[in-house]
């Protein structure tokens, strides 16, 4: 029986282990099914971290906690947790083998995935030209031309990274004014190469068997039709919540949750079920920062230990 099963291995849930295990509980396994770090090693460019001054890539910012959650004695399993049950004060959790597990508290730190954008051809030609990463896949498109669609940070940033290395990047949005920063939108109206393609509708991405040709766009405003010599289409356009493992057999969840499936927690991110807790973009209200996703992790392991005893 662990003291604590931690669901998710990004920000949350590597400083709930770190916390968690420094703080005396001498069971706690953190369940990830992919390397540690959370979706936060997908982003290029990160310049608020408190105590980074200087830009860091997300896959650099995550590169030690792993590490120092390890020398305090978090277990780490590469498993996909599929559900989570409780019966008689005691959690089971069910991983994708088959096998179960059984807890005396979880924390769900699941994060969340990116969502696609709904335009036609944008499941077809996924992985063949259609991006939602552009650390992973920007290179690929090295002097070429991409478009970006999205207009929040997520959107702003990335646009700013793949000007760098890109011959041109439009930024296909569907209204305009943006939900990102304003220092964001600054850097993002600084570079030269970046053209604002705003109030359009995307009609779909073309391509052939080879992948993404382009992308055809209508202004929202003359009706006008464009299409956009683009190899490359990075969509950011906010993200799931990943609450799956929560799922009950008749489709209810084991907490409470809103209507967007985020978590329903309290201050102390207590969930409405005694030993199951929420931390990180799963949770409501997240701001969906680094900084603040580990604090939550915090957070929750103190009150963890205090729960356990
Ligand atoms: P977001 O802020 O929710 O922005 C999503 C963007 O995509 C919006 O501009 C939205 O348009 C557009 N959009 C949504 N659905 C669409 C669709 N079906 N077709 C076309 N466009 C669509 O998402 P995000 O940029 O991923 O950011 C998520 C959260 O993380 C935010 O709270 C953000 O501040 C935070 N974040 C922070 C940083 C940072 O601080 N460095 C970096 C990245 C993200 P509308 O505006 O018209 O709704």
């Amino acid at each position: 029986m662990l003291d604590l099963a931690i669901i998710g291995g990004g920000p949350a849930g590597l400083t709930a282990g770190l916390y968690a295990t420094r703080g005396g509980l001498n069971n706690v396994t953190m369940f990830e099914m992919g390397m540690p770090g959370g979706q936060i090693t997908g982003s290029s460019e990160i310049e608020n971290y408190p105590g980074q001054s200087e830009i860091v890539t997300g896959m650099d910012l995550m590169e030690n906690w792993p590490e120092q959650c390890k020398r305090f004695g978090l277990k780490h399993e590469m498993n996909q947790v599929m559900s989570v049950t409780k019966k008689d004060e005691v959690f089971t959790l069910t991983t994708a083998d088959g096998k179960t597990q059984e807890a005396k508290t979880v924390l769900m730190a699941t994060g969340s995935v990116p969502r696609r954008a709904g335009f036609k051809g944008e499941d077809e030609l996924f992985g063949r030209g259609i991006s939602t990463c552009a650390t992973c896949d920007g290179f690929f498109y090295k002097g070429k031309e991409v478009a970006v669609v999205g207009g929040g940070d997520s959107a702003l940033e990335e646009a700013v990274y793949l000007s760098k290395m890109c011959s041109k990047v439009y930024l296909v949005h569907r209204r305009d004014t943006y939900r990102a920063a304003p220092s964001t939108i600054a850097h993002m109206k600084a570079a030269e190469n970046i053209e604002e393609v705003t109030n359009v509708d995307i009609e779909e991405a073309f391509g052939d068997v080879s992948g993404v040709l382009g992308l055809k766009v209508k202004s929202k405003i003359t009706g006008e039709i464009r299409d956009l010599p683009t190899p490359g289409v990075f969509v950011f356009v906010g993200r799931n919540v990943l609450n799956d493992p929560l799922k009950q057999e008749d489709e209810s969840f084991l907490c409470a949750t809103n209507e967007a499936g985020e978590v329903i927690v309290d201050l102390r991110m207590r969930t409405n079920v005694p030993g199951l807790y929420a931390a990180g973009d799963i949770r409501i209200e997240a701001s969906k920062q680094v900084v603040c996703a580990a604090g939550d992790g915090a957070t929750a392991a103190v009150n963890i230990i205090e729960y356990i005893g």
